[in-house]
């Protein structure tokens, strides 16, 4: 069967498995007691990541699925501020003070919407609650408008060596369509800024799926793109959900890429890119072939979290802000969305506990097989019912027979003793993961709606 074929079988909605049990599994009865007893329980020896949330945005792209608010007015950020302060604070008194942070990452919304000044401030107190090792992988997410020289010079100073910018599409249609202007000269600028810097690794965002995009205005922004040369390129498929997200309704759906273009851009993304040298990680995820995101893939050691594929295996991640998400071993907690609330919460308890969901051995084991899918893009059966003390063959035989139709179309190759995802299952691993899912297995019509595969 084609790629273009198995694309369009296979686009079935379907989670990004970011986490097992996915998010809409979390409940409220997950409390700040659980909370804090997650963050005292003993570390078995894993270090931590650490994630903050800026919500704020200089205006609204009417894509955006994010937890954001558009403001200019700048007032805003101090409050906030002083809640991350809080919170990092708090938690810090239930955690282990000898774990070490390993990786720092700031999303948002944008967390460059903070002057220079701030973004020191945000990470000198960071620094006051958690120790950094010199090693750690600290990045940020930026949005080039409204970008200065004085921001990145801001982050280097402050320890970010990783920087990721949102470039979406460069045709100017599309653009308008989006509400996100950001031309070819300002893209370059702040690329040679962060160069210039000294910036470890650049990792650029594209979107497919936007309005007024077609194949043809999709690959000159894909040429533009690899010309670039970023280190890593994550391309995320435009997930239209307005019922949830009101402002989507701003995009005309007329002008959306139908399915076949759909299909066609996806195609486009994996001709030029793979033409380029980059190396499809998984998912939506492409880094060059001497990456250390590559190297960890062929050594087993990488790894698949709320930020994407990391190097930083088992790491509890300790998230901080409005709507953020924190993952122990056996625990994920969700952070209030709204902002007021958020920081109304912290300034009363220091915890902003929305939800959560403690997992079951069950969870365990199969979160730990879809990721190793997701990251070794195999499953050793032997070496996988050692760990777990389970006899894979019988403990997943319903999954293994769900996957059947996907090897005989060669998405996967399955062996007495092993699976592998072959190639073309790359482009399909949300697929795969979903046969290892027991809470997908049992869901009726009305549970959950994920965005499509494909
Ligand atoms: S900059 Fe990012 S977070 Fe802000 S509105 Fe645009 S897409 Fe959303």
């Amino acid at each position: 069967m084609s790629t273009q074929k198995l694309l369009e079988k296979y686009s079935v909605a379907g989670p990004r498995y970011t986490s097992y049990p996915t998010a809409p599994y979390f409940h409220t009865g997950f409390s700040e007691a659980d909370w804090a007893a997650a963050l005292d329980a003993p570390s078995g020896g894993r270090d931590l990541s650490l994630y903050a949330h800026i919500p704020f945005c200089d205006s609204l792209c009417y894509y955006c699925g994010c937890n954001m608010v558009a403001t200019r007015d700048y007032s805003k950020a101090a409050p906030y501020l002083a809640a991350l302060n809080q919170e990092m604070a708090r938690a810090a008194q239930w955690t282990d003070p000898a774990r070490s942070v390993r990786q720092l990452h700031w999303g948002g919304g944008t967390p460059t919407y903070l002057h220079p000044d701030d973004i020191r401030r945000l990470m000198a107190m960071t620094r006051r609650h958690y120790n950094l090792t010199a090693d750690a992988e600290i990045s940020c997410e930026v949005d080039p408008r409204e970008l200065t020289r004085a921001h990145l010079v801001a982050l280097r100073e402050s320890g970010f060596n990783r920087v990721s910018f949102g470039v979406q599409d460069m045709d100017p249609a599309v653009q308008q369509a989006v509400n996100r202007i950001q031309s070819e000269a300002l893209i370059q600028q702040v690329l040679d800024w962060s160069r210039e810097l000294g910036f470890a690794s650049i990792n650029l965002d594209l979107i497919v799926g936007l309005p007024k995009q077609t194949v043809a205005s999709f690959n000159r922004t894909l040429e533009q793109v690899t010309a670039w040369a970023p280190d890593r390129l994550a391309v995320f498929g435009y997930a239209h959900v307005p019922w949830l997200k009101k402002h989507q309704n701003l995009i005309h759906q007329a002008d959306l890429p139908n399915a076949v273009t759909r299909l066609g851009l996806q195609q486009a993304v994996n001709e030029s890119l793979g033409a380029a040298g980059y190396v499809n990680i998984g998912l939506d995820h492409f880094a060059r072939p001497d990456d250390e995101l590559v190297r960890a893939q062929q050594n087993k050691t990488l790894w698949r979290n709320f930020q994407g594929y990391t190097t930083h295996k088992d790491c509890d991640i300790l998230a901080f802000g409005a709507s953020s998400i924190s993952q122990t071993g056996d625990v994920y907690m969700q952070n209030e969305k709204n902002l007021k609330r958020y920081q109304e919460r912290v300034a009363a308890t220091g915890f902003a506990v929305e939800r959560g969901v403690k997992l079951t051995r069950d969870d365990q084991i199969r979160r730990d097989a879809i990721t190793r899918v997701m990251c070794d893009l195999e499953l050793d059966f032997a070496a996988f019912g050692a760990q777990w003390r389970i006899d894979f063959s019988d403990y997943f035989s319903a999954a293994l027979a769900q996957l059947q139709p996907l090897a005989d179309d060669g998405l996967v190759e399955i062996a007495a003793d092993r699976l592998s995802v072959t190639p073309t299952g790359r482009l399909f691993l949300r697929n795969i993961g979903m046969c290892f899912d027991a809470y997908l297995q049992a869901a009726s019509a009305s549970q959950p709606r994920y965005s499509r595969t494909a």
